[in-house]
């Protein structure tokens, strides 16, 4: 990939704002993540971090900055809220296009697993149902989870509702991938499950923006790290730079108090 022009972005975010209030959350904060970047976004509680992807897929509306997704230019017009789109469309191509994986897994409990990952493909793309079930099987097994297809989600462990959260999200097909903090709801000892799946994503070269309290993990996957103080980005660069020399003080303090 074209590292230096910006228009190869998969996802382009300039001088986003994000006002809670009368509290800035977000200060101008811009990033471009290029078709299979992982790029991790790391800073304490209450830095941004959770505003900023929400931003992204503008499930809340920012109040300055431009987002381009997959080479269109998101058209935002200002209203008292904020941001918003008037373009249903290009919306629903947002939508379609970024999968959002929470850190509370948010599958529907009335549904079983299959039928969470089949019911977007269907409704929203219009995917006949038989091949919706056979692309569903085939993320089931990518994720381990073929034995549960017909389980509800709260027969299932906390890793393993992650696990098929992330496959009713892969089954859109989605462009970018936005995890918050997959795996800090997680027993401490189902983890690693979880992050092996995302691992595997980030191997075959997808394209995502995770944040994550887990360093190690981050500094294995990721090919950029943003760390993120009181809404603006202090310090942004490959995990080597990062994680051995940051630039900024702050940002090497706090690895030092999560990196054990
Ligand atoms: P992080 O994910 O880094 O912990 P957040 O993006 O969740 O941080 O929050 C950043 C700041 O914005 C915090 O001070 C938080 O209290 C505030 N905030 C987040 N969401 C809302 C909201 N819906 N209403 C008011 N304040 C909010
Ligand atoms: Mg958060």
């Amino acid at each position: 990939m074209n590292e230096t022009n910006a228009s190869d972005a998969a996802l382009e975010v300039i001088g986003l704002h994000k006002r809670f209030g009368n509290i800035d959350v977000l200060k101008g904060v811009s990033l471009s993540a290029h078709t299979g970047n992982v790029i991790s976004i790391i800073g304490s509680s209450g830095s941004g971090k959770s505003t900023l992807l929400r931003c992204v897929n503008l499930l809340e509306s920012p109040n300055e900055g431009r987002i381009r997704f997959d080479g269109e230019e998101l058209q935002l017009k200002a209203t008292p809220a904020g941001l918003v789109t008037s373009n249903a469309k290009q919306l629903q191509r947002l939508r379609a296009g970024v999968g959002f994986v929470f850190q509370s897994f948010n599958l529907w409990p009335h549904m079983t697993i299959l039928e969470n990952i089949i019911e977007a493909p269907i409704h929203v793309k219009g995917v006949p149902r038989r091949d919706a079930v056979a692309s569903a099987e085939a993320l089931l097994a990518k994720v381990g989870l073929s034995e549960r297809r017909d389980f509800y989600p709260n027969h299932l462990s906390g890793g393993q509702q992650q696990r098929a959260a992330i496959a009713r999200c892969l089954a859109m097909e989605p462009k970018v991938l936005l995890f918050d903090e997959p795996t800090s709801a997680l027993d401490p000892e189902l983890v690693s499950e979880v992050l092996q799946v995302i691992r595997s994503l980030a191997e075959e070269g997808r394209t995502m923006l995770i944040v994550t309290h887990e360093m190690r993990f981050a500094r294995e996957v990721s090919s950029h790290i943003m760390f993120l103080h009181q809404g603006q980005v202090e310090e942004f660069g490959p995990p080597s730079q990062v994680f051995t020399a940051p630039k900024s003080e702050r940002c090497r303090q706090f690895l030092e108090n999560h990196l054990n």
